[in-house]
């Protein structure tokens, strides 16, 4: 019948009646099937006993409840040996034997849950014709099966926050499905351990640097390779950057409140850093006297006529000079110098703070320190390092600093100049950069190393990384050689993790997809129900 199709009704099924009601359609449909099997032995029988009535909720129709009034039948079973005299028929394709929905209503229920919860579900249902509960609703989450799945060969994990701050889980993540496969109700060892020993064909795991899951996967799983997440590694060596850097701002504002003498004890003019500047090659300070000297000799023509006793329109005038000029001369009384050449930015900017510190230290050799910052990525000239090492002989340049530029920093948001892409750094980022590099040697040497690991990390250079450790080892950086310590520790996995490209992205993605769902069921959510509804998410 026409109409058993429209309602997707199983084959055999045929509609007697349909029924329009205040509440929607009631449908009375009956089973046409010749026969029916014995659910005990199987045979087949065409004998009825009787007639019964069952009425099933079913999936909405157009926006309209649906009822399905169903008449079954019971058979007799024809199997002398079989137990069972009376058996009911079943319509597998409609519904469970006892159910009082379809089962296409059931599938309903469920995926609402498992994008809702419970009583946004029950809304949600009101909205689309489907009367239920919000037991039911929790009922169906919690019925769902396990799915049936493949064993899991590279395995991403990692735990979250559960209850805020006091309660963690473990997630589970099949880093080639893409899919969260388990989630634990503690971050234990033991349990990682328990569950990584149900799925013996785990080859790769990729975990944070907690030692739990890493003693957890030796434990029970030693043929794995462990790798430690490169996202958790950065996080680590971030942390002890600034660590870092939280000293050495407390020491550049100590420094910074000392008063600055304009000369030390040898005579020589001090000048800041931000100051120094290189000395200028002949033909440009050539230029520049010359232009010097003919402002000079304008200055006087004018204090000339001056006295003569013309006003300053008519000096203006005969010099070929703006009123305004005449007069600001006149009025300063002294012959008036150019400004000050603005410093430009140099390429030697970054490692003023290096040639300072090393000049200090004694050497003098121009050629040599050059060569010195050549080896730390300088492109400039020997010339130009001459030129700045040239106005150190009459002055002593000190290491100040701008420390209004840097006091709008904390140690966490100047960490991030530090560890972040230089590329992808602004001008202004850029300066301030520089200006935390020429504060301190210590700075500039920090930031030398965090890039350099940086590098190591995006461009998986894994087999630098012993030289990288050796470079902490003898640096004097207390707190990167406390990270350090602690790759030292877990060396191969850190190794694994800057030489693979396999990585924790994908567990940190579902990790946010379960904080948002534990959002939507406004954080009451016990664990089993959690648990079922990241699993299944839709
Ligand atoms: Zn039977």
């Amino acid at each position: 019948m026409k109409e058993a199709a429209l309602l997707a009704l199983p084959e055999g099924m045929d509609i007697d009646q349909i029924q329009i009601t205040q509440t929607g359609l009631v449908v009375s449909v009956r089973s046409t099937t010749p026969s029916s099997r014995c659910p005990l032995c199987l045979e087949p029988s065409s004998h009825i006993h009787s007639y019964y009535h069952r009425t099933l909720k079913d999936a909405p129709c157009v926006g309209r409840q649906l009822q399905l009034e169903l008449s079954v039948r019971k058979f007799l079973c024809q199997n002398p040996d079989c137990s069972r005299k009376v058996f009911t028929e079943r319509i597998p394709d409609l519904a469970e034997p006892w159910a009082r929905m379809t089962t296409r209503l059931r599938e309903q229920i469920t995926s609402i849950g498992l994008s809702t919860s419970g009583k946004a579900g029950v809304r949600l249902g009101d909205r689309l014709g489907i009367e239920t509960s919000r037991n039911t609703i929790l009922r169906r989450i919690m019925d769902v099966p396990d799915d049936a799945r493949a064993s899991v060969v590279y395995l991403g994990i990692d735990d979250f926050a559960f209850r805020r701050g006091y309660q963690f889980g473990t997630i589970l993540v099949d880093l080639e499905s893409h899919r969260p496969i388990d989630l634990l109700p503690d971050r234990r060892a033991e349990t990682a351990a328990a569950w990584m020993r149900d799925n013996p064909d785990i080859h790769v795991v990729s975990r944070d640097r907690a030692s739990a899951y890493a003693s957890a996967a030796s434990k029970v799983a030693p043929q794995a390779i462990q790798v430690a997440d490169r996202f958790h590694i950065c996080k680590n060596l971030t942390e002890a950057t600034q660590l870092l850097l939280a000293r050495c701002q407390a020491e550049i504002a100590a420094v910074s409140h000392i008063e600055e003498p304009v000369q030390n004890e040898s005579g020589k003019p001090i000048v800041s850093i931000e100051q120094w500047r290189p000395k200028e090659p002949a033909h440009v300070k050539e230029v520049r006297l010359t232009r010097r000297a003919g402002r000079e000799a304008r200055y006087k023509q004018v204090v000339e006529r001056h006295e003569q006793g013309l006003t300053a329109k008519e000096i203006a005038c005969q010099l070929d000079l703006s009123e305004r000029t005449v007069q600001r001369w006149l009025a300063s009384g002294t012959f008036p110098e150019a400004k000050k050449r603005r410093k430009k930015a140099s390429s030697f900017d970054e490692f003023a703070s290096y040639v300072l510190k090393r000049w200090q230290e004694g050497e003098r050799n121009g050629l040599a320190l050059w060569r010195e910052i050549v080896a730390q990525g300088y492109t400039g000239s020997p010339q130009t390092v001459y030129r700045h090492l040239e106005p150190l002989k009459q002055a002593s340049i000190q290491a100040s600093l701008n420390p209004d530029r840097l006091r709008k920093f904390t140690a966490s948001t100047a960490v991030w100049l530090f560890v972040r892409d230089p590329k992808s750094l602004d001008e202004v980022e850029q300066e301030d950069l520089v200006t935390f590099c020429q504060a301190s040697p210590t700075l500039k040497q920090t930031y030398d190393l965090v890039q350099d690991f940086m590098q190591m990390v995006h461009k998986r250079e894994g087999h630098r990384l012993d030289i990288w450790l050796e470079r902490i080892a003898t640096s004097e950086l207390p707190e990167l050689q406390t990270f350090a310590t602690g790759v030292e520790k877990d060396k191969a996995a850190v190794k694994a993790g800057l030489t693979w490209s396999i990585n924790n992205a994908q567990v940190e993605g579902q990790v946010t997809k379960l904080k948002l769902i534990k959002r939507t069921m406004y954080g009451k959510a016990g664990f089993p129900l959690l648990r079922q509804r990241v699993l299944h998410a839709i």
